[in-house]
């Protein structure tokens, strides 16, 4: 691949659309490139007909030994990056930033025995990563993943969360693993139809979930739509729990999604 001080040029391996505006995608990954599960990298593309690079920070959804990298996106509808990335193609170019970016990690955390991941709409992306690091399985008893979207089309990755259980590599931790969806604009059966926000005010996700939100064993991680992370942030401030910052380990980790 040819390289710049500031970023790599890889190329498009795979594109798996979900739904019209939801897909993710593959590519080549440069040997160098580190990241901790969790983080995002900042992609550029560049469109056909003009020679400037867009940016984007996109969250990794691949595993940190894997040999590619991949991400999960919405079109944007007008949206200069979106709309260049949804044309792009198997062996097409993207940029990648050599650094990786984010505090969306489990290592931000005081020890504790139950992890939270609540995800909207593409902001599953971490949680993906994150489910595919042994030590997340090793050090948690218990891993409670929350995807909320629209509509049943979006519930992307359902088959491989699933599929944790039964495979050959996490099958003997899969029974940590408790996952709940929730599908807000129709109904779907064995789903919840709620915001997580009032889930979370109701009790009903604890119900659901079977395990108390409690400060000694949760650790909490939000992502995704920038409302829900900073409505769920403050109602769990309200209840006690303590944000991570830098060099000091709390309860409690959030990233905005865009
Ligand atoms: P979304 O509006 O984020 O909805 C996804 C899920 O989150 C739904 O279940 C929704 O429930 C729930 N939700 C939304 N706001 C919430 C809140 N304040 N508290 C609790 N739950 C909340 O839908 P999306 O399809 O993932 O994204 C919507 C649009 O955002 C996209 O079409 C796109 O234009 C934009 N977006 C932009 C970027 C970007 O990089 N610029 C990235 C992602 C998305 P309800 O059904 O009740 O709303």
């Amino acid at each position: 691949m040819s390289t710049s001080d500031k970023y790599t040029i890889e190329k498009i391996t795979d594109v798996r659309p979900w739904t019209d505006s939801l897909f993710s995608f593959r590519t080549t990954r440069d040997r160098g490139y580190r990241f901790v599960p969790g983080q995002f990298a900042r992609l550029g593309v560049k469109s056909r007909d003009a020679d400037d690079i867009v940016w984007r920070a996109y969250s990794i959804a691949s595993a940190a030994h894997d040999e590619h990298l991949e991400f999960f996106s919405v079109v944007v509808p007008n949206g200069a990056f979106t709309s260049r990335l949804s044309k792009l193609r198997e062996g097409d170019e993207i940029f990648v930033e050599r650094k990786s970016y984010g505090f969306l990690t489990t290592d931000r955390f005081e020890a504790g025995r139950d992890l939270w991941m609540l995800a909207t709409g593409t902001g599953l992306a971490p949680f993906i990563s994150i489910l595919h690091d042994f030590e997340t399985w090793e050090k948690y008893d218990n891993l409670v993943l929350v995807q909320s979207v629209r509509t049943q089309p979006e519930l992307a990755y359902e088959d491989l969360i699933r599929g944790f259980e039964g495979s050959e590599y996490y099958g003997e931790y899969a029974h940590k693993l408790r996952y709940v969806r929730i599908v807000t604009r129709e109904p779907v059966e064995g789903t919840l139809r709620d915001r997580v926000t009032r889930l979370l005010t109701s009790g009903v996700l604890e119900e659901n979930v079977g395990l108390r939100l409690d400060h000694d064993r949760s650790r909490i991680m939000l992502c995704g739509n920038p409302e829900m992370v900073e409505d769920s942030r403050k109602l769990l401030l309200d209840r006690g729990f303590r944000l991570s910052r830098r060099g000091e380990p709390g309860h409690l980790a959030v990233e905005n999604y865009w």
